[in-house]
């Protein structure tokens, strides 16, 4: 909800170097000197150790200089060479060497060194290095390879015992892990590693056997849940729309879920689907962090505030009573009083039904950590309560808007008093019902009487449901609604 202001729980631990190798051949002045030590820094979050020899290294970076003549040209001769060594290597079978062209070549000649010399996997200019986690990841990525945890995903989902003793009716369900994204301000891809998905038949077993032990609503969860691209039983990637289609379809499964995505992983079939499919509930929480288009370029979303708002539009053709939420970063580096003018629009024309908003916090080793300047506390932390109070202002409206409608709730466990039983509306609002926890386990019609900041309060609708106060409470979880 809107009201939190703490920082969400990230890890800020990066993992110990791994056996990674990383050579940096340095050429030219103090200034490449100084680089390479800050691209060794960059790259030792991953796992990547310095070594001295190119021969045995899994990444070797070229930071060449540009200052005289034959700069270029002596370039191109050493990646000849580096060339012939990639290819020893993967003839006998030792893994995969990246090469990486860095510095004032790099920024001269751009494109064309790729072009010469297709060994070359990386060009990155001095004013990027930065980025080099994010490029590496997707080099690697593109050889079906994954970069930066110190664990492999599905090993750890393999050596996991099948989900027990699941505790009420809704459950969360891992489809996905890690994060190619790179935010400048977020440690999720250095600790978390790059995206990776779960075979679809692991996933749709898991939902099976909860299923079995009562649960009715899943919550499809990933760091970037939308970015699935799972193995399919029938050898093709399924996207996370084509998941929801089977789990849809899946016996026990009433609703699903999915949370957190990412807008530039927001596909077509994914909004068709919410207007398609009844299971999938008219929920979206896709955070945005900023409404200036100028913070969003400083934290490397790659996407602007135009297309954030016209996907909102667009899942709300497909789907016109979803409620939306979102993520906000309030006091990112160098935000001034205008962009954070341009967030609080955004908020009013998107207009949310609840939210999650965080003053900026630098995580060491994250570009933004080291960027211009920071916003001084007190600035960030008024603006922060001007957003929170908006966003409040809107999710209490959204809530009283229930009132008068009738809306599916599932029961999920006993309120505090008497009978009463506390369950969650298709828009994922609290909803508090009386003389109700007989139906716990249950999607039942409710008939909403009031909506409040944080909940909904409303009585069965159907008075098939009610049961007299002398018969028994306590019916524990009950299937089929
Ligand atoms: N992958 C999701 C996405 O891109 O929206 C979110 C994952 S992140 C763990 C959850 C939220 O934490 C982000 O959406 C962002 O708002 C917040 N967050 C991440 N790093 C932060 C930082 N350094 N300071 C403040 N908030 C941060
Ligand atoms: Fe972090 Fe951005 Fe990845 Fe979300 S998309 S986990 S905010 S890097």
């Amino acid at each position: 909800m809107s009201e939190t202001l703490t920082v969400p729980e990230v890890e800020t631990t990066a993992p110990e170097p791994g056996p990674k190798r990383l050579f940096i051949k340095t050429y030219g002045c103090q200034m490449n000197v100084y680089d390479s030590e800050r691209m060794a820094d960059v790259l030792r979050p991953l796992g990547y150790a310095p070594t001295d020899t190119a021969e045995n290294a899994d990444f070797i970076i070229l930071n060449t200089c540009h200052i005289r003549e034959k700069a270029a040209e002596k370039v191109y001769s050493e990646l000849g060479k580096l060339r012939l060594m990639k290819e020893a290597r993967a003839a006998a079978g030792a893994g995969a060497m990246t090469i990486a062209v860095a510095g004032c070549v790099a920024q001269a000649e751009g494109e064309e060194i790729m072009r010469r010399q297709p060994a070359v996997d990386i060009v990155v200019g001095p004013q990027a290095y930065h980025q080099l986690p994010e490029l590496l990841t997707r080099t690697a990525r593109a050889r079906g390879e994954r970069i930066g945890a110190d664990f492999a995903p599905h090993e750890k989902f393999d050596a996991m015992p099948a989900v027990r003793g699941v505790e009420g009716p809704a459950a969360f369900l891992t489809v996905q892990e890690g994060c190619d994204k790179f935010c400048s301000f977020c440690v999720v891809p250095y600790t978390r590693g790059a995206e990776w998905s779960r075979p679809v038949a692991d996933v749709l077993a898991e939902a099976r056997g909860l299923a079995e032990q009562g649960v009715r609503e899943v919550t499809l969860l990933g760091q970037n849940v939308n970015a699935y691209d799972g193995a399919g039983p029938d050898g093709a990637v399924w996207t996370l729309a084509k998941l929801a289609r089977a789990l849809a379809g899946a016996p026990g499964i009433d609703r699903i879920r999915y949370t957190t995505s990412h807008p530039n992983d927001m596909s077509d079939d994914l909004i068709a689907a919410h207007g398609e499919l009844e299971a999938l509930m008219p929920y979206l929480h896709l955070p945005v962090q900023s409404g200036s288009d100028r913070i969003l370029r400083a934290m490397n979303r790659k996407h602007g505030r135009a297309k954030y708002i016209d996907l909102i539009g667009r899942v709300r053709e497909a789907r016109p009573d979803i409620a939306i939420s979102g993520d906000f970063i309030i006091g990112f580096p160098g935000e001034t009083d205008r962009d954070f003018e341009d967030t609080m629009g955004l908020v009013r024309e998107v207009g949310y039904a609840s939210a999650f908003s965080f003053l900026y916090s630098p995580r060491p080793g994250t570009p933004a950590a080291t960027m211009g300047v920071q916003v001084p506390a007190d600035v960030a932390l008024a603006r922060l309560h001007a957003l929170q109070a908006l966003l409040l202002e809107q999710q209490s409206a959204f809530n009283r808007a229930q009132a008068g409608r009738t809306l599916d709730v599932l029961f999920e466990k006993k309120g505090r008093h008497g009978r009463q039983a506390i369950g969650r509306s298709p828009y994922l609002q609290s909803v508090h019902v009386e003389d109700a926890d007989h139906l716990i386990g249950r999607i039942v019609p409710v008939r909403i009487e009031h909506g409040q900041q944080n909940s909904l309060k409303g009585r069965l609708a159907d008075t098939s449901l009610k049961q007299p106060r002398s018969a028994s409470a306590a019916s524990g979880n009950q299937n089929g609604a």
